[in-house]
C-alpha cells in the first residue's frame, strides 16, 4: 500500500552548492587530490604489488573468461569488425521487415574481414557468433565486389539454405550473444539463474535492473514502475528476510519513471515522480531489501539528490537500511557530495547504501558540455585523475563509518586492491564490490579470501537489452578501460596494474587534447557560452533579469540612413579586415558580457523560451567572432598570385558600398547580428533593419557594437515595416541585400533590384523551407521521437529549418506516432521567460490566424491526430498539432508554426517520395534516422537540401561547424556561418604590376 508522501520538506542540506563545483578547474582539483593521497608510499606499493597479483592470478584461472571479456578481445573497438557488430546488435532486433534486415546485416558484415576471426576466441560463442556472421557474409545480398571471404565449402552450404535461413541465424546470434549479458528476459528467469551463478560461486547477490530506453511519455513511465514494482515484490518474496545487505536488491532509473526528469521541471518531478519513487521505496522496505538509485548525467545530479534527501527523511521509511544511491567518482564535485551525503545519513539515523562507480556516460557528458557552450566539463579529463579521485572518495566512505554502508562497483584490478587495503586499515568488513554482469568474474575469483560480490544484473527483452549491450560494450571496449586488456596476455600485468597515483602525478592537467568547450575552435576564435539551466543559481539569475519593453527610439529614415553609411564607407572599407575583425571581436565579448539581459529581452520580445534565448545569444556570438577570423584570412592585404618573371600579381578584397540588412523575428539577435557582422567585416558599411515585431533587440545590438568601438555612422538602424524596407531596397546608392525571411518578400525584393536602373547589386537571401525527415525500421524510436520533439515544436516550430514534414515507414509507423503523442502530452506551454517552459506564444495575432487557417483547411482534407488544448493561455498561444497526410500533394507551402504533418511510406520507395518532395522546390534542412547508410546516401540523393543531419535534429546549426544555408525556393546562399559567406558580400580588385617597366626583374637578376 502506498502512502502519502509528506509535503517536500524545505531542504536542510544545500544540494545546489555542488553546482559551484560542477565545472571547477581541473589542474586545481587534481593539485588537491595529489595532496591528499589515501596511501603513504609503504600502502601504495603494497597496493600496487597486490593489484599486479590479482591479475596474474586472474589469467592464471582455469575458467577466466567471461563472453564479454572474449569478445573484446576478439573484436574490441580498434577494427571494423567490432564497430560492424555493435551496430547490428544495436539495431537487428527491432527491425520487422526481412527487406531492411537483410540490407542492414548486408551493409554491417561487408565492412569487416570476418575469415580473421574465425575460431580465433577461446569462446565457443564468439566463435559461433564469428562464423554466422561470416555466413551472413556470404549470401545475404551483397554486391559482388564485398564478398569473397568465406570458402567455396561454406558459400555452397548457405546457397542452399538460401536468405531466410541466415537472416533468422544472424538475429539468433544477436539474441545469444545479447543473453550473455542480462541474465534473464523476466525477473524470474534473472533469479533462477542468478542463484545458480551464486552457487558456482561467482556471485554472491545481486542487484536487478530493469532494462529499457527512459520514458518518453507518462505511459510509459507507468510502465516501467509497474515492471520496478514487479521485479521488487518478486526480489522480496524470495529474499527471506535476509535484510538488504544480505539478500538481492534492485537498481532504479529515475529517468524510467518520468519523461520529464530534468532540473528545470523540478516542481513536477517532485509531485509526479517521488509519488512512484516513495511507492517502490515503500515495497522495498516491507520485504526489507535493497532499493539504489542509478546514477545517471551531471545535469541531473542535483535534482536527484534532492529527490533523495525527501526518500531518506520519509517517515514511513524510518529505519529501512536498504534506501541506496551511486555516486560516480568520474565527476569532480563528488567529495562534497558524499559529505552532504553523510551528513543526511547522520540526520536520518540509518545508514546509506552507497555504490561507488566511476561513471557511464563520459563521453557523452564531454560531448555535451561543448556543444552547450559551457564553462568546462563536469568530469576529469584524464582516466588517471577518475581512478585517484575513486580512492579518495572510497576512503570518504570508509571514514564515514556507520553512517555509509559503501559498495565498490569496479573491474579494475587496481581498484579493488585499494579498496581492500583501505577497508584493511580502517578494520572495516561492512562493505561489498559490485561488478557488471558478465564482466569481472575472473578479478574476483582471484581475490583471496573471497570478497562479497554483488552482481548488477540486466533483465529484459531482447529487443531493449541490445541498446543497452552496444553502450556497456562500448564503454568497455574502449582502449582506456581496465576490461579491455585485463586478460590480454600480451599487455603485462606491470602495464595492466599500472599505479593510477604515479600517472596523475607524471601529468597532472587537464588532458592537453580534450581543451574546455572555450577553446573547441582552437586559437582562431574562442566559443561562446551559456548559461547552464540545470543549475539553480543560472535560472535564477535569468528570472532575475526578466526584462520590461519600453518603447524604442525612433530612427532616421531611410534615405538619410543610407547617405550617413554612405558617408563612412571609404574610411571604414580603409580599416582593414584585422582591424574590423578587432571590433568585431569587442562585440562578441559585448555580447558575452550582457548573456543575461538579452536572453531575457529575446523571451520577453520573440517568446523564444530561455534555452532557446541562450542559444540565439550564442549564436551571435559566434558570428561575430567567426567573420572577425573571416575578415582578418580575406580582407587583410592583397593575396600574391603566380605571375610571370617581371610581373607581381595580387588579389585584394574590398566592401561594396552600403550594405541593406533587412532579418526577421524569429531570430531577432543572431540573424539581424549575423547579417550586420558578415558585412561589416568585408569592409561595407550597413543600414539595418529588423523585424518590426522586435525593434528593442535590434536597438540594444547596435548600442553594443557601438560601445565596442564601431563608429556610429558606419551602422544605421532604420525601424519600420516592409514599406520601409522597401524604400531601403529601392534607393539606387545601395550596394547590396542580406535579407531573411519568406520567399514571397525575396522575390519582391529581388524585383524591386532588377527593376532598378545602374549597377546591378547582389541579394544574399535565405528564406522558408519545407523540411522532412525520413525514418526507416532500424531507427530507434525513442531517438526519432526525441528528435522530432525538438525539430518541430521547439522555438513553436517558428524556425526556417524546423520540421514540417515526417516520413515514417509503414512497419513502425503506429508505434511512432503513439509515443509522439505521448510525448507531446509531456511539453509545458507557458511565458517563456519561466525556467519551466519549452514552449511560448506565436509571435503576433496574424501569425496565429494562418495557422489556425492551415488547421481548419487539414480538418477537412487530412487527419488530424493531435493538438494539445492551450485554451486556458489565450493571448497567441497556440497548441502544437500533429497531421497525418494522405498524399504529399496536400502540402505545398511552409506553414511557420508548430505543426508537423506525418506522412506514411515505404523507404525501398525513397527516390519516388524524395522526387516529389523536391518537386515542392525548397531545399533548405533534412533529416534522416535510420542505421543504414545505404539509406541515408538515398535520402541525400533524392531531396535537395542545404543542411543534412543524420541520426539527430534538423535544427539548431552551429557557426563554423554546420555553416547554414539552402537552395531552391530556399535562399541564394552561400551559407552563413561558413567559409563562403565574407567573399559574396565583398569585391574584388586584381592588381597586376610590371615590374620589369623600369628595365629589368630584379629578383629574376639575382636569381
Ligand atoms: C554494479 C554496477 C553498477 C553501476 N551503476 C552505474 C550507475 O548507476 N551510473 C553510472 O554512471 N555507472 C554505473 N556503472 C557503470 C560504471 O560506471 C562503469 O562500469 C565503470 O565506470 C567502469 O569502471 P571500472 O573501474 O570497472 O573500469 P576502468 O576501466 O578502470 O574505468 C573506466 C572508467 O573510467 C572513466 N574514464 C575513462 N576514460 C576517462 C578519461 N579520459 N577521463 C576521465 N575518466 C575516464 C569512465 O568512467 C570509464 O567508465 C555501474 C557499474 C557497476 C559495476
Amino acid at each position: 500500500m502506498q502512502t502519502a508522501p509528506t509535503p517536500h520538506p524545505s531542504a536542510a542540506i544545500d544540494w545546489d552548492a555542488l553546482d559551484a563545483l560542477k565545472y571547477q578547474d581541473e589542474d586545481t582539483a587534481v593539485a588537491a587530490l595529489l595532496a591528499d593521497l589515501p596511501f603513504d608510499p609503504a600502502a601504495r606499493a603494497s597496493v600496487n604489488a597486490e593489484a599486479r597479483a590479482l591479475v596474474e592470478r586472474a589469467r592464471a584461472l582455469k575458467r577466466r573468461k567471461g563472453v564479454m571479456e572474449s569478445f573484446l578481445e576478439e573484436f574490441g573497438l580498434s577494427n571494423a569488425e567490432g564497430l560492424a557488430l555493435m551496430c547490428l546488435a544495436e539495431a537487428l532486433l527491432r527491425v520487422p521487415d526481412a527487406e531492411t534486415a537483410d540490407k542492414l546485416i548486408a551493409e554491417k558484415i561487408s565492412t569487416g574481414q570476418w575469415a580473421a576471426h574465425l575460431g580465433k576466441s577461446d569462446h565457443w560463442l564468439v566463435n559461433a557468433g564469428t562464423f554466422g556472421l561470416m555466413l551472413t557474409g556470404r549470401v545475404v545480398n551483397l554486391p559482388d565486389e564485398l564478398k569473397g571471404e568465406a570458402s567455396e565449402v561454406v558459400g555452397k552450404l548457405v546457397k542452399r539454405m538460401g536468405e531466410p535461413v541466415v537472416r533468422a541465424g544472424a538475429m539468433q546470434a544477436m539474441r545469444i550473444l545479447g543473453e550473455q549479458f542480462v541474465l534473464g528476459r523476466t525477473i524470474d528467469e534473472g533469479l533462477k539463474r542468478g542463484a545458480g551463478m551464486v552457487r558456482q560461486g561467482l556471485a554472491t547477490r545481486y542487484s536487478f535492473d530493469m532494462l529499457g530506453e527512459g520514458a518518453r511519455t507518462n505511459e510509459d513511465a507507468e510502465r516501467y514502475l509497474a515492471s520496478y514494482a514487479n521485479a521488487i515484490d518478486t526480489v522480496g518474496a524470495d529474499a527471506g528476510g535476509l535484510g538488504p545487505h544480505a539478500s538481492n536488491g534492485v537498481s532504479v532509473k529515475l529517468s524510467a519513471l518520468h519523461p520529464r526528469y530534468e532540473a528545470r521541471q523540478e516542481d513536477r518531478v517532485m509531485r509526479e515522480l517521488y509519488p512512484r519513487m516513495l511507492q517502490l521505496a515503500e515495497a522495498a522496505k516491507k520485504w526489507n531489501i535493497g532499493l539504489a538509485i542509478d546514477a545517471e548525467e551531471a545535469d541531473r545530479l542535483v535534482l536527484s539528490l534532492k529527490l533523495f534527501e525527501r526518500l531518506a527523511l520519509e517517515p514511513s521509511l524510518k529505519g529501512w537500511e536498504g534506501l541506496g544511491i551511486v555516486i560516480q567518482a568520474y565527476q569532480k564535485r563528488t567529495r562534497a557530495l558524499i559529505e552532504r551525503l553523510v551528513s543526511l545519513s547522520r540526520r536520518r539515523g540509518a545508514p546509506i547504501q552507497t555504490r561507488l562507480v566511476k561513471g557511464a556516460y563520459w563521453d557523452g557528458e564531454v560531448k555535451r558540455a561543448q556543444i552547450m557552450g559551457r564553462t568546462d566539463f563536469p568530469v576529469w579529463t584524464t582516466k588517471a585523475a577518475t581512478d585517484v579521485h575513486y580512492m579518495a572518495c572510497a576512503r570518504d566512505l570508509f571514514r564515514a563509518g556507520d553512517a555509509i554502508f559503501p559498495q565498490f562497483a569496479t573491474h579494475n584490478a587496481h581498484t579493488v586492491a585499494a579498496v581492500r587495503r583501505m577497508a584493511a586499515s580502517a578494520g572495516r568488513d561492512q562493505f561489498e564490490f559490485q561488478r557488471l554482469h558478465g564482466m569481472g568474474e575472473a578479478l574476483y575469483l582471484a581475490v583471496d579470501p573471497p570478497p562479497q560480490v554483488r552482481v548488477y544484473a540486466p533483465v529484459g527483452g531482447h529487443e531493449d537489452l541490445l541498446p543497452y549491450l552496444v553502450r556497456r560494450l562500448l564503454e568497455n571496449g574502449a582502449n582506456t578501460s581496465f576490461v579491455h586488456s585485463f586478460l590480454d596476455d600480451d599487455v603485462s600485468p606491470e602495464i595492466v596494474a599500472a599505479d593510477p597515483i604515479a600517472k596523475l602525478e607524471a601529468n597532472p592537467h587537464r588532458h592537453r587534447r580534450l581543451p574546455p568547450p572555450s577553446q573547441l575552435y582552437g586559437a582562431s576564435r574562442r566559443n561562446s557560452t551559456g548559461r547552464d539551466v540545470s543549475i539553480k543559481e543560472d535560472r535564477e539569475a535569468l528570472v532575475r533579469a526578466r526584462a520590461t519593453l519600453n518603447d524604442p527610439t525612433p530612427t532616421a529614415s531611410a534615405a538619410d540612413a543610407i547617405a550617413t553609411a554612405q558617408s563612412a564607407f571609404k574610411e571604414w572599407n580603409a580599416k582593414g579586415g584585422a582591424a574590423r575583425g578587432a571590433i568585431l571581436r569587442a562585440m562578441g565579448d559585448k555580447l558575452q558580457a550582457y548573456h543575461d539581459p538579452l536572453v531575457a529581452l529575446i523571451a520577453r520580445e520573440a517568446g523564444r523560451n530561455l534555452q532557446d534565448s541562450i542559444d540565439e545569444v550564442r549564436e551571435a556570438i559566434d558570428f561575430c567572432r567567426y567573420y572577425a577570423a573571416e575578415a582578418e584570412r580575406l580582407f587583410s592585404g592583397a593575396r600574391a598570385l603566380p605571375s610571370p618573371a617581371g610581373e607581381t600579381d595580387h588579389l585584394e578584397m574590398h566592401g561594396r558600398g552600403v550594405f541593406v540588412c533587412i532579418s526577421p523575428w524569429n531570430f531577432p539577435l543572431a540573424i539581424f547580428t549575423g547579417q550586420l557582422a558578415a558585412a561589416l567585416a568585408a569592409g561595407n558599411t550597413v543600414v539595418a533593419k529588423p523585424a518590426e515585431q522586435t525593434p528593442r533587440i535590434a536597438e540594444l545590438a547596435v548600442k553594443l557594437f557601438q560601445e565596442a568601438g564601431l563608429p556610429k555612422d558606419v551602422l544605421q538602424l532604420v525601424q519600420g515595416d516592409g514599406k520601409v524596407g522597401g524604400e531601403l531596397v529601392g534607393d539606387p546608392r545601395i550596394a547590396g541585400v542580406a535579407f531573411t525571411g519568406s520567399t514571397e518578400v525575396a522575390r519582391l525584393i529581388n524585383r524591386t533590384l532588377a527593376a532598378k536602373d545602374g549597377p546591378i547589386v547582389p541579394l544574399i537571401a535565405e528564406t522558408g523551407g519545407l523540411n522532412g525527415l525520413f525514418v526507416d525500421t532500424t531507427a530507434l524510436k525513442e531517438q526519432v521521437v526525441d528528435d522530432v520533439i525538438i525539430s518541430s515544436f521547439n522555438s513553436a516550430g517558428q524556425r526556417c529549418s524546423s520540421l514540417r514534414l515526417l516520413f515514417l515507414p509503414h512497419d513502425t509507423a503506429d508505434e511512432t506516432i503513439k509515443t509522439l503523442m505521448g510525448a507531446m502530452d509531456t511539453l509545458v506551454m507557458g511565458d517563456p521567460a519561466e525556467p519551466v517552459t519549452d514552449i511560448g506564444p506565436i509571435i503576433d495575432a496574424e501569425a496565429k490566424a494562418n495557422l489556425e487557417k492551415h488547421m481548419a483547411r487539414m480538418a477537412k482534407e487530412a487527419r488530424v491526430l493531435k493538438q494539445i488544448d492551450v485554451s486556458h493561455l489565450g493571448g497567441n498561444f497556440f497548441g502544437p498539432a500533429l497531421i497525418e497526410l494522405n498524399s504529399l500533394d496536400q502540402l505545398d507551402k511552409e506553414v511557420f508554426g508548430p505543426i508537423l504533418h506525418v506522412v506514411r511510406y515505404d523507404p525501398s520507395d525513397i527516390a519516388s517520395i524524395g522526387a516529389q518532395l523536391a518537386a515542392k522546390g525548397y531545399g533548405l534542412t533534412l533529416g534522416v534516422h535510420s542505421r543504414l547508410e545505404s539509406f541515408a546516401e538515398a535520402v541525400i540523393d533524392a531531396v535537395p537540401a542545404g543542411n543534412v543531419y543524420i541520426n539527430r535534429t534538423i535544427v539548431g546549426a552551429v557557426v563554423g561547424v554546420q555553416p547554414f544555408g539552402g537552395s531552391g525556393l530556399s535562399g541564394t546562399g552561400p551559407k552563413a556561418g561558413g567559409p563562403n559567406y565574407l567573399p559574396r558580400f565583398g569585391e574584388e580588385r586584381a592588381v597586376s604590376n610590371n615590374i620589369a617597366a623600369q628595365g629589368g626583374d630584379p629578383q629574376l637578376l639575382n636569381l
